[in-house]
């Protein structure tokens, strides 16, 4: 299923086109499908139907308001990084007991605040950061439930700015030392050692080292159970989506889903292979999705404003750049960009790059893409995950507007920022 697609010669999210968001709310422009977000919540939510489990949706993939109100509406939880996050959640009108918090560099206001509305489990990261929440909690007269994040040290075979479950990694308790961190925790006061829980990386395109992963740590967690009745076991999110649409010839291929057996990832296959190794063991099994989720849910419109024919290069020089999505310029992310006219057959190799003043502000280099001139726009696809949410207004430029279509619904769901915006909280 996918929520964007052409009809009558232009490139539509659902019922809506592109271009008319494009003309009445300016670029740069984000654009959500809340199909997509149905679609992609519903699928993995469905294929672990067979076990206990729970979708706790990684909030800072896509934290706009409006989407963890839809996400809310649909039953998720939330797999939160800090104090912000929690209470967006919050405002969206979820449930703290709801959600977990996850993080290597909790504060002591953002502990205290969590334990205050009563978050369902605080996934600790260290043996310091565990002995710290006991005393906040011994100081707040209130049991803190915790779990401690273990590193299995399996290596995701993914990019590695976000690969996060080997040893070198900051994240979690290395394999060796858990049975002796949760021994010695379960001897400090006010503490409920309640769960377990892992994430080895973003982006994964393989089953296999999630297989690696659970089979590894499956033992341990049965253990902890027996020892000390922990009652969920977090197997992370990290679920990949595709990025690179194969780009064969002919106009209609130019955004077609790649066929379901092709893929190397669906939730339906990522659940048929772990499946059997969890389902014997008698814990919640949480799952915490971002990327999946949101990433393909979202595009992001930008204007071409200018063609600069360089000696060996041609730049299309767009009104969006790095300050709006990072991912190419952060860890060599993947856009597929498309004209929001349907493309005519006619390509040109080209470097698509920003106003941003950084030689890394490029969406794509060398890339062959269909042509487009100055005054086009064009869409940035699949940028609904990580995208806002690292927008900066670096050169000070106004964060962009978003949009969230339902069918053929329109809501805009963050205004543009103005110059004012820009500066209200500084002083002359
Ligand atoms: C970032 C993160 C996730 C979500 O990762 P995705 O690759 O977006 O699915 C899940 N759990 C934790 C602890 C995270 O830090």
């Amino acid at each position: 299923m996918h929520s964007f697609h052409y009809s009558q010669g232009s490139l539509h999210c659902e019922n809506v086109s592109l271009s008319d968001l494009a003309t009445e709310h300016g670029t740069p422009l984000y654009v959500y499908s809340a199909e997509t977000f149905r679609d992609r919540y519903t699928r993995l939510d469905s294929a672990f139907a067979g076990i206990d489990h729970e979708v706790a949706y990684a909030v800072k993939a896509n934290s706009n308001l409006s989407v963890l109100r839809l996400l809310v509406s649909l039953g998720s939880g939330f797999d939160i990084v800090s104090g912000g996050e929690l209470y967006r959640v919050i405002k969206a009108g979820g449930d703290p007991s709801k959600c977990t918090f996850a993080g290597v560099g909790k504060t002591r206001a953002e502990i205290e605040y969590a334990l205050k509305e009563g978050i369902y489990s605080i996934n600790v990261e260290s043996e310091e950061e565990a002995a710290f929440v006991s005393k906040v909690a011994v100081e707040m007269d209130l049991t803190a439930p915790i779990a401690f994040r273990v590193n299995p040290n399996v290596d995701a075979k993914t990019h590695k700015y976000i690969s996060t479950g080997k040893s070198e990694n900051k994240f979690g308790i290395d394999f060796e030392f858990i049975a002796g961190a949760y021994e010695r925790a379960a001897k400090l006061p006010n503490l409920q050692l309640k769960g377990l829980q892992m994430h080895i990386g973003s982006q994964l395109t393989s089953v296999d080292p999630f297989l690696e992963a659970v089979e590894k740590v499956t033992p341990l967690a049965e253990d902890l159970k027996e020892k000390y009745g922990i009652e969920f076991f977090s197997i992370g999110g990290g679920i990949g989506i595709v990025y690179e649409q194969a780009l064969a010839s002919g106009k209609e291929s130019w955004w077609t889903d790649q066929s379901e057996e092709d893929r190397p990832l669906t939730p339906e296959k990522y659940a048929a292979t772990i499946i059997p190794s969890l389902e014997g063991l008698g814990l919640k099994i949480l799952l915490e999705p971002g990327r999946f989720i949101a990433g393909n849910a979202g595009v992001l419109l930008t204007e071409c404003l200018y063609e600069k024919k360089g000696s060996t290069k041609t730049f299309k020089i767009v009104d969006s750049g790095m300050h709006h999505l990072i991912r190419p310029a952060l860890y060599q992310g993947h856009h597929e960009i498309v004209p929001l006219a349907e493309p005519d057959g006619n390509t040109e190799s080209v470097d698509v790059v920003g106003p941003i003043c950084e030689s890394g502000d490029f969406f794509c280099q060398n890339r062959t893409l269909p042509s487009f001139m100055p005054g086009e726009t064009i869409a940035l696809m699949s940028a609904g995950a990580y995208g806002m949410v690292m927008a900066t207004t670096y050169n000070s430029h106004p964060l962009p507007a978003e949009i969230l279509v339902d069918g053929d619904q329109v809501k805009l769901v963050r205004k543009r920022q103005t110059f004012d915006d820009l500066v209200e909280a500084e002083e002359v």
